[in-house]
Protein backbone atom coordinates (compact mmCIF):
# COMPACT_ATOMS: atom_id res chain seq x y z
CA UNK A 1 0.00 0.00 0.00
CA UNK A 2 1.77 3.77 -0.88
CA UNK A 3 1.60 5.63 2.47
CA UNK A 4 -0.22 9.12 1.76
CA UNK A 5 2.34 12.03 1.41
CA UNK A 6 3.01 14.36 3.85
CA UNK A 7 1.37 17.44 3.58
CA UNK A 8 3.21 20.83 4.09
CA UNK A 9 1.47 24.67 3.40
CA UNK A 10 4.06 27.38 2.27
CA UNK A 11 2.92 30.90 3.51
CA UNK A 12 4.87 32.97 0.97
CA UNK A 13 6.39 32.34 -2.91
CA UNK A 14 9.20 34.39 -2.12
CA UNK A 15 12.98 33.08 -2.20
CA UNK A 16 12.74 30.89 0.45
CA UNK A 17 9.28 29.68 0.28
CA UNK A 18 9.59 28.89 -3.35
CA UNK A 19 12.64 27.24 -3.18
CA UNK A 20 11.77 25.30 0.27
CA UNK A 21 8.78 24.14 -2.36
CA UNK A 22 11.30 23.26 -5.24
CA UNK A 23 13.53 21.18 -2.42
CA UNK A 24 11.03 18.77 -0.73
CA UNK A 25 11.30 15.06 -1.92
CA UNK A 26 8.02 13.51 -3.51
CA UNK A 27 6.97 12.29 0.14
CA UNK A 28 5.60 15.81 0.50
CA UNK A 29 2.09 17.17 -0.69
CA UNK A 30 2.68 20.94 -0.84
CA UNK A 31 0.47 23.70 -1.09
CA UNK A 32 2.27 27.23 -2.05
CA UNK A 33 0.62 30.21 -1.37
CA UNK A 34 1.17 34.01 -1.91
CA UNK A 35 -0.98 37.10 -2.19
CA UNK A 36 0.85 38.37 -5.46
CA UNK A 37 -0.34 37.98 -8.58
CA UNK A 38 2.47 36.20 -9.80
CA UNK A 39 6.13 35.40 -9.50
CA UNK A 40 6.73 38.64 -12.01
CA UNK A 41 4.72 40.72 -9.22
CA UNK A 42 7.74 41.49 -7.30
CA UNK A 43 10.45 44.05 -6.82
CA UNK A 44 12.77 44.40 -9.59
CA UNK A 45 16.26 44.91 -8.56
CA UNK A 46 19.35 42.61 -9.25
CA UNK A 47 20.26 40.02 -6.51
CA UNK A 48 23.57 38.76 -5.23
CA UNK A 49 23.56 35.00 -4.56
CA UNK A 50 26.73 33.59 -2.49
CA UNK A 51 28.23 29.88 -2.54
CA UNK A 52 26.14 28.80 0.05
CA UNK A 53 22.71 29.82 -1.57
CA UNK A 54 24.19 28.97 -5.20
CA UNK A 55 24.74 25.53 -3.73
CA UNK A 56 21.06 24.82 -2.72
CA UNK A 57 19.87 26.09 -5.43
CA UNK A 58 22.42 24.03 -8.26
CA UNK A 59 21.42 20.61 -6.19
CA UNK A 60 17.74 21.93 -6.22
CA UNK A 61 17.03 22.93 -10.04
CA UNK A 62 16.84 20.73 -12.22
CA UNK A 63 19.74 21.36 -14.89
CA UNK A 64 17.85 22.25 -18.07
CA UNK A 65 16.86 25.14 -15.32
CA UNK A 66 19.88 25.52 -13.30
CA UNK A 67 22.02 26.37 -16.83
CA UNK A 68 18.85 28.99 -17.44
CA UNK A 69 19.50 30.79 -14.14
CA UNK A 70 23.47 30.68 -15.09
CA UNK A 71 22.70 32.04 -18.21
CA UNK A 72 20.60 35.01 -17.20
CA UNK A 73 22.86 35.83 -14.45
CA UNK A 74 25.78 38.15 -14.73
CA UNK A 75 29.23 36.81 -14.92
CA UNK A 76 30.53 36.24 -11.68
CA UNK A 77 33.81 38.15 -12.80
CA UNK A 78 31.38 41.45 -11.84
CA UNK A 79 31.93 40.73 -7.93
CA UNK A 80 35.88 41.05 -7.46
CA UNK A 81 36.03 43.85 -5.41
CA UNK A 82 34.30 45.61 -2.56
CA UNK A 83 35.21 49.00 -2.54
CA UNK A 84 34.60 52.02 -0.47
CA UNK A 85 34.36 55.35 -1.82
CA UNK A 86 34.09 58.86 -0.90
CA UNK A 87 31.28 61.65 -1.78
CA UNK A 88 33.74 62.36 -4.64
CA UNK A 89 33.26 58.85 -5.72
CA UNK A 90 37.15 58.32 -5.15
CA UNK A 91 38.25 55.21 -4.14
CA UNK A 92 39.47 54.83 -0.57
CA UNK A 93 39.38 51.26 -0.09
CA UNK A 94 39.47 48.19 -2.78
CA UNK A 95 38.95 45.33 -1.10
CA UNK A 96 39.21 41.80 -2.94
CA UNK A 97 36.29 39.37 -2.92
CA UNK A 98 37.02 35.94 -2.93
CA UNK A 99 34.18 34.20 -1.50
CA UNK A 100 33.87 31.48 -4.54
CA UNK A 101 31.19 30.94 -6.82
CA UNK A 102 28.23 33.23 -6.99
CA UNK A 103 25.43 34.51 -8.37
CA UNK A 104 24.23 37.95 -9.91
CA UNK A 105 20.45 37.89 -11.17
CA UNK A 106 18.06 39.46 -11.96
CA UNK A 107 15.33 39.06 -8.45
CA UNK A 108 12.17 38.59 -10.65
CA UNK A 109 13.63 36.09 -12.60
CA UNK A 110 15.01 34.20 -10.21
CA UNK A 111 11.35 33.95 -8.64
CA UNK A 112 10.23 32.66 -11.88
CA UNK A 113 12.66 29.99 -12.45
CA UNK A 114 11.79 28.89 -8.58
CA UNK A 115 8.02 29.24 -9.66
CA UNK A 116 8.34 27.12 -12.42
CA UNK A 117 9.40 24.05 -10.76
CA UNK A 118 7.51 24.96 -7.70
CA UNK A 119 4.51 23.17 -9.14
CA UNK A 120 1.25 25.03 -8.63
CA UNK A 121 1.58 28.06 -6.40
CA UNK A 122 -1.86 29.28 -5.13
CA UNK A 123 -1.22 33.21 -5.96
CA UNK A 124 -3.83 35.98 -4.87
CA UNK A 125 -4.01 34.11 -1.49
CA UNK A 126 -2.22 34.74 2.07
CA UNK A 127 -2.55 32.76 5.04
CA UNK A 128 -4.77 34.75 7.75
CA UNK A 129 -4.86 32.41 10.43
CA UNK A 130 -3.43 29.34 12.10
CA UNK A 131 -4.02 26.61 14.89
CA UNK A 132 -1.51 23.97 15.74
CA UNK A 133 -2.11 20.97 17.89
CA UNK A 134 0.15 17.81 18.39
CA UNK A 135 -0.98 15.98 15.21
CA UNK A 136 -0.86 18.91 12.86
CA UNK A 137 -1.96 22.83 11.91
CA UNK A 138 -5.54 23.53 10.45
CA UNK A 139 -4.71 26.79 8.39
CA UNK A 140 -7.06 29.39 7.16
CA UNK A 141 -6.84 31.60 3.79
CA UNK A 142 -7.40 34.66 2.80
CA UNK A 143 -9.83 32.73 -0.39
CA UNK A 144 -12.01 31.76 2.47
CA UNK A 145 -10.52 28.00 2.50
CA UNK A 146 -9.00 26.34 5.13
CA UNK A 147 -7.14 23.07 5.69
CA UNK A 148 -5.40 20.41 7.65
CA UNK A 149 -1.22 20.23 7.65
CA UNK A 150 1.42 18.17 9.09
CA UNK A 151 3.54 21.23 8.69
CA UNK A 152 3.32 24.94 8.30
CA UNK A 153 6.09 26.94 6.70
CA UNK A 154 6.06 30.87 7.81
CA UNK A 155 8.18 32.00 5.07
CA UNK A 156 5.99 35.39 4.27
CA UNK A 157 8.95 37.54 4.98
CA UNK A 158 9.72 40.96 6.92
CA UNK A 159 7.08 41.38 9.54
CA UNK A 160 5.63 38.22 9.30
CA UNK A 161 2.37 38.13 10.22
CA UNK A 162 2.42 34.59 10.38
CA UNK A 163 5.10 33.73 12.68
CA UNK A 164 3.58 36.43 14.89
CA UNK A 165 1.67 34.08 17.06
CA UNK A 166 5.05 32.15 17.76
CA UNK A 167 6.28 35.24 19.75
CA UNK A 168 3.28 36.54 20.57
CA UNK A 169 4.61 40.10 18.75
CA UNK A 170 6.25 41.84 16.34
CA UNK A 171 8.92 39.81 15.01
CA UNK A 172 10.75 42.75 13.67
CA UNK A 173 12.01 45.95 15.02
CA UNK A 174 13.26 49.06 12.68
CA UNK A 175 16.86 50.55 12.68
CA UNK A 176 16.14 54.15 12.16
CA UNK A 177 17.53 54.25 8.29
CA UNK A 178 15.49 54.67 5.31
CA UNK A 179 16.68 54.11 1.54
CA UNK A 180 15.57 55.43 -1.61
CA UNK A 181 17.25 53.44 -4.83
CA UNK A 182 16.49 53.46 -8.17
CA UNK A 183 18.04 52.33 -11.58
CA UNK A 184 19.76 54.77 -14.49
CA UNK A 185 20.99 53.32 -17.66
CA UNK A 186 24.97 54.39 -17.79
CA UNK A 187 27.60 54.59 -19.89
CA UNK A 188 30.61 52.10 -18.67
CA UNK A 189 33.50 53.95 -20.06
CA UNK A 190 31.81 57.41 -18.35
CA UNK A 191 32.19 55.25 -15.06
CA UNK A 192 35.63 53.94 -15.11
CA UNK A 193 36.63 57.58 -14.93
CA UNK A 194 34.57 58.39 -11.87
CA UNK A 195 36.71 59.44 -8.51
CA UNK A 196 39.74 60.40 -10.90
CA UNK A 197 42.16 59.70 -13.70
CA UNK A 198 44.37 57.62 -11.87
CA UNK A 199 42.57 54.67 -12.23
CA UNK A 200 39.57 53.08 -13.25
CA UNK A 201 36.71 52.72 -10.82
CA UNK A 202 36.36 50.12 -8.54
CA UNK A 203 32.49 49.93 -9.75
CA UNK A 204 33.89 47.84 -12.62
CA UNK A 205 34.80 45.12 -10.76
CA UNK A 206 32.30 45.19 -7.93
CA UNK A 207 29.61 47.28 -5.46
CA UNK A 208 31.17 50.00 -3.57
CA UNK A 209 29.58 51.76 -0.68
CA UNK A 210 29.95 55.61 -0.35
CA UNK A 211 30.48 57.49 2.90
CA UNK A 212 29.22 61.12 2.23
CA UNK A 213 28.41 64.42 4.66
CA UNK A 214 25.70 64.49 7.00
CA UNK A 215 25.68 60.89 7.71
CA UNK A 216 24.35 59.82 3.94
CA UNK A 217 25.20 56.38 2.70
CA UNK A 218 25.32 55.29 -0.66
CA UNK A 219 25.50 51.69 -2.23
CA UNK A 220 26.02 51.71 -6.07
CA UNK A 221 26.45 49.19 -8.40
CA UNK A 222 27.02 48.20 -12.07
CA UNK A 223 24.72 45.44 -13.61
CA UNK A 224 25.75 44.45 -17.02
CA UNK A 225 23.60 41.29 -17.49
CA UNK A 226 21.92 43.07 -20.36
CA UNK A 227 25.64 44.25 -22.41
CA UNK A 228 23.07 46.36 -24.65
CA UNK A 229 21.44 48.33 -21.47
CA UNK A 230 24.22 48.59 -18.32
CA UNK A 231 22.84 49.97 -15.52
CA UNK A 232 23.94 51.69 -12.51
CA UNK A 233 21.87 50.41 -9.44
CA UNK A 234 22.16 53.04 -6.61
CA UNK A 235 20.43 53.69 -3.26
CA UNK A 236 20.72 55.86 -0.38
CA UNK A 237 20.21 55.81 2.83
CA UNK A 238 20.10 57.07 5.90
CA UNK A 239 18.20 58.27 9.24
CA UNK A 240 14.25 59.41 8.76
CA UNK A 241 14.93 63.17 9.88
CA UNK A 242 17.74 63.37 7.56
CA UNK A 243 15.25 63.78 4.21
CA UNK A 244 13.32 66.44 4.15
CA UNK A 245 9.77 65.05 3.77
CA UNK A 246 8.26 61.74 5.15
CA UNK A 247 8.89 59.27 2.27
CA UNK A 248 6.25 57.10 3.23
CA UNK A 249 3.57 57.44 0.19
CA UNK A 250 5.92 59.86 -2.32
CA UNK A 251 5.64 59.26 -5.30
CA UNK A 252 9.20 57.95 -7.35
CA UNK A 253 9.16 61.20 -8.64
CA UNK A 254 9.31 63.05 -5.65
CA UNK A 255 11.08 60.44 -3.96
CA UNK A 256 14.01 60.91 -6.76
CA UNK A 257 13.78 64.70 -6.16
CA UNK A 258 14.58 64.15 -2.35
CA UNK A 259 17.45 62.06 -3.39
CA UNK A 260 19.27 64.39 -6.24
CA UNK A 261 18.47 67.02 -3.10
CA UNK A 262 20.07 65.03 -0.61
CA UNK A 263 23.17 63.92 -3.17
CA UNK A 264 24.16 68.03 -3.07
CA UNK A 265 27.69 68.39 -2.87
CA UNK A 266 28.40 64.65 -4.00
CA UNK A 267 30.14 64.14 -7.04
CA UNK A 268 27.75 65.58 -10.00
CA UNK A 269 27.91 61.96 -12.64
CA UNK A 270 26.39 60.38 -9.94
CA UNK A 271 23.68 63.05 -9.22
CA UNK A 272 22.82 63.55 -12.85
CA UNK A 273 22.31 59.72 -13.37
CA UNK A 274 20.07 59.70 -10.27
CA UNK A 275 18.16 62.68 -11.38
CA UNK A 276 17.82 60.52 -14.97
CA UNK A 277 16.34 57.75 -13.20
CA UNK A 278 13.35 56.24 -14.58
CA UNK A 279 11.04 57.31 -11.76
CA UNK A 280 8.77 54.53 -11.85
CA UNK A 281 11.83 52.50 -10.69
CA UNK A 282 12.77 54.38 -7.57
CA UNK A 283 11.27 52.97 -4.16
CA UNK A 284 11.87 54.08 -0.38
CA UNK A 285 12.00 50.92 2.09
CA UNK A 286 12.93 50.89 5.85
CA UNK A 287 15.67 49.01 6.91
CA UNK A 288 14.67 46.40 9.37
CA UNK A 289 16.72 43.94 11.96
CA UNK A 290 15.15 40.77 13.75
CA UNK A 291 13.29 41.64 17.04
CA UNK A 292 15.60 41.17 20.00
CA UNK A 293 14.81 37.57 21.11
CA UNK A 294 14.39 36.02 17.34
CA UNK A 295 11.04 34.18 16.63
CA UNK A 296 11.98 30.38 17.21
CA UNK A 297 10.05 27.57 14.56
CA UNK A 298 8.95 25.54 16.93
CA UNK A 299 6.81 22.20 16.73
CA UNK A 300 5.12 22.06 13.27
CA UNK A 301 5.48 25.66 12.47
CA UNK A 302 8.61 26.35 10.95
CA UNK A 303 9.78 29.91 10.20
CA UNK A 304 12.38 30.87 7.31
CA UNK A 305 14.11 33.54 5.66
CA UNK A 306 13.27 37.57 5.81
CA UNK A 307 10.18 36.13 8.49
CA UNK A 308 12.76 35.43 11.08
CA UNK A 309 15.84 37.50 10.44
CA UNK A 310 15.16 40.35 8.45
CA UNK A 311 17.78 42.77 7.58
CA UNK A 312 18.93 45.56 5.91
CA UNK A 313 19.39 44.92 2.28
CA UNK A 314 23.32 46.72 2.80
CA UNK A 315 24.73 43.43 3.32
CA UNK A 316 23.42 42.15 0.46
CA UNK A 317 22.72 38.52 1.60
CA UNK A 318 19.27 38.31 3.08
CA UNK A 319 18.12 36.29 -0.20
CA UNK A 320 20.82 33.86 0.55
CA UNK A 321 20.70 33.38 3.90
CA UNK A 322 16.42 32.64 3.11
CA UNK A 323 17.33 30.44 0.15
CA UNK A 324 20.23 28.15 2.39
CA UNK A 325 17.46 27.98 5.33
CA UNK A 326 15.36 26.87 2.95
CA UNK A 327 18.10 23.93 1.43
CA UNK A 328 18.60 23.24 5.25
CA UNK A 329 14.88 22.62 5.86
CA UNK A 330 14.22 19.96 3.40
CA UNK A 331 17.54 18.53 4.38
CA UNK A 332 16.21 18.12 7.46
CA UNK A 333 13.24 16.86 6.65
CA UNK A 334 14.59 14.57 3.96
CA UNK A 335 17.08 12.80 6.84
CA UNK A 336 13.65 12.26 8.64
CA UNK A 337 12.67 8.56 7.66
CA UNK A 338 9.07 8.78 9.89
CA UNK A 339 7.10 11.51 7.93
CA UNK A 340 5.15 13.23 9.64
CA UNK A 341 5.54 12.52 13.27
CA UNK A 342 8.74 13.13 13.18
CA UNK A 343 8.50 16.68 11.45
CA UNK A 344 8.82 18.64 15.26
CA UNK A 345 12.28 17.76 15.30
CA UNK A 346 13.59 18.00 11.80
CA UNK A 347 12.13 21.76 12.75
CA UNK A 348 14.12 21.93 15.55
CA UNK A 349 17.65 20.77 13.70
CA UNK A 350 16.92 23.30 10.84
CA UNK A 351 16.42 26.29 13.60
CA UNK A 352 19.37 25.23 15.47
CA UNK A 353 21.29 24.91 11.73
CA UNK A 354 20.03 28.13 10.55
CA UNK A 355 21.60 29.94 13.77
CA UNK A 356 25.21 28.76 13.45
CA UNK A 357 24.56 31.51 10.62
CA UNK A 358 21.99 33.88 10.24
CA UNK A 359 23.38 36.40 13.15
CA UNK A 360 26.61 36.74 11.05
CA UNK A 361 24.67 38.00 8.35
CA UNK A 362 22.50 40.00 9.89
CA UNK A 363 25.35 41.75 12.02
CA UNK A 364 27.01 42.20 8.52
CA UNK A 365 24.08 44.05 6.87
CA UNK A 366 23.78 45.93 10.20
CA UNK A 367 27.86 47.21 9.90
CA UNK A 368 27.70 49.66 7.06
CA UNK A 369 24.74 51.69 9.51
CA UNK A 370 27.38 51.56 12.15
CA UNK A 371 30.16 53.24 9.85
CA UNK A 372 27.62 55.50 8.67
CA UNK A 373 26.67 57.50 12.39
CA UNK A 374 29.78 57.06 13.34
CA UNK A 375 31.94 58.30 10.48
CA UNK A 376 30.13 61.63 9.85
CA UNK A 377 31.98 64.24 7.99
CA UNK A 378 35.30 61.68 8.36
CA UNK A 379 37.03 60.43 5.76
CA UNK A 380 36.67 56.43 5.20
CA UNK A 381 40.08 54.47 5.70
CA UNK A 382 40.72 51.15 6.76
CA UNK A 383 41.71 51.86 9.79
CA UNK A 384 38.51 54.27 10.94
CA UNK A 385 36.60 51.95 9.48
CA UNK A 386 38.19 48.81 11.49
CA UNK A 387 37.95 51.24 14.35
CA UNK A 388 34.28 51.64 14.49
CA UNK A 389 33.03 47.72 13.43
CA UNK A 390 34.32 44.55 13.83
CA UNK A 391 31.74 43.39 12.17
CA UNK A 392 30.08 42.85 9.23
CA UNK A 393 31.43 41.44 5.93
CA UNK A 394 33.43 44.25 4.64
CA UNK A 395 34.96 44.60 8.62
CA UNK A 396 35.76 40.82 8.04
CA UNK A 397 37.65 41.55 4.58
CA UNK A 398 39.61 44.40 6.17
CA UNK A 399 40.97 41.90 8.53
CA UNK A 400 41.38 39.70 5.87
CA UNK A 401 43.24 42.61 3.50
C1 LIG B 1 17.06 46.83 -2.86
C2 LIG B 1 17.36 45.47 -2.31
C3 LIG B 1 18.47 44.76 -2.76
C4 LIG B 1 18.77 43.49 -2.25
N1 LIG B 1 19.86 42.81 -2.72
C5 LIG B 1 20.15 41.59 -2.25
C6 LIG B 1 21.28 40.86 -2.75
O1 LIG B 1 22.03 41.33 -3.61
N2 LIG B 1 21.52 39.63 -2.23
C7 LIG B 1 20.71 39.05 -1.29
O2 LIG B 1 20.96 37.91 -0.88
N3 LIG B 1 19.63 39.70 -0.81
C8 LIG B 1 19.32 40.96 -1.25
N4 LIG B 1 18.21 41.62 -0.79
C9 LIG B 1 17.35 40.97 0.23
C10 LIG B 1 16.43 39.92 -0.35
O3 LIG B 1 15.69 40.43 -1.42
C11 LIG B 1 15.48 39.38 0.73
O4 LIG B 1 16.24 39.04 1.87
C12 LIG B 1 14.74 38.14 0.24
O5 LIG B 1 13.82 38.50 -0.77
C13 LIG B 1 14.02 37.44 1.39
O6 LIG B 1 13.35 36.31 0.90
P1 LIG B 1 12.07 35.72 1.67
O7 LIG B 1 11.59 34.58 0.87
O8 LIG B 1 12.39 35.51 3.10
O9 LIG B 1 11.02 36.91 1.65
P2 LIG B 1 10.32 37.57 0.38
O10 LIG B 1 11.17 37.38 -0.83
O11 LIG B 1 9.97 38.95 0.83
O12 LIG B 1 9.01 36.71 0.16
C14 LIG B 1 7.94 36.74 1.06
C15 LIG B 1 6.69 36.38 0.27
O13 LIG B 1 5.62 36.14 1.20
C16 LIG B 1 4.44 36.64 0.63
N5 LIG B 1 3.47 36.84 1.73
C17 LIG B 1 3.34 37.93 2.53
N6 LIG B 1 2.36 37.73 3.44
C18 LIG B 1 1.86 36.48 3.21
C19 LIG B 1 0.84 35.69 3.82
N7 LIG B 1 0.14 36.13 4.87
N8 LIG B 1 0.58 34.46 3.30
C20 LIG B 1 1.30 33.98 2.25
N9 LIG B 1 2.28 34.68 1.65
C21 LIG B 1 2.57 35.92 2.12
C22 LIG B 1 4.87 37.90 -0.11
O14 LIG B 1 3.95 38.25 -1.13
C23 LIG B 1 6.22 37.48 -0.67
O15 LIG B 1 6.14 36.99 -1.99
C24 LIG B 1 17.92 42.89 -1.27
C25 LIG B 1 16.78 43.59 -0.83
C26 LIG B 1 16.49 44.87 -1.33
C27 LIG B 1 15.27 45.59 -0.83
Amino acid sequence: MVSPRARVCIAGAGLAGATLACALDERWDVTLVDPSAGPGDTSGYRIHLTTPAVDVLSATLPPRLWRELRGAGEDERALRTFAVLDARLRARIVLPVDDGPALLVARPRLREVLAQEAGAVRWGTRVTAWAADGDGVTVSFSDGRSDRFDLLVAADGTGSSVARPLRGGATCRPVDVVAIAGTAGVDVDAVAGWGGPRAASPLLTGPAFALGPDGLGAFLTLDRSRPDRPELLWSIAAAPRHFGADLRGATGAELRTEAVRRLRGWAAPLRDLVAASDPDGVASFPFWAPSEDWVRSAGRVAVLGDAVHPMPATGGVGGSTAIRDAGGLARALRETESLPEAVPEAVERAYAEMLGYAPAAVAESLAPLTWQRRLRGRVPTAATLGAVSLAGRAAALLRRS
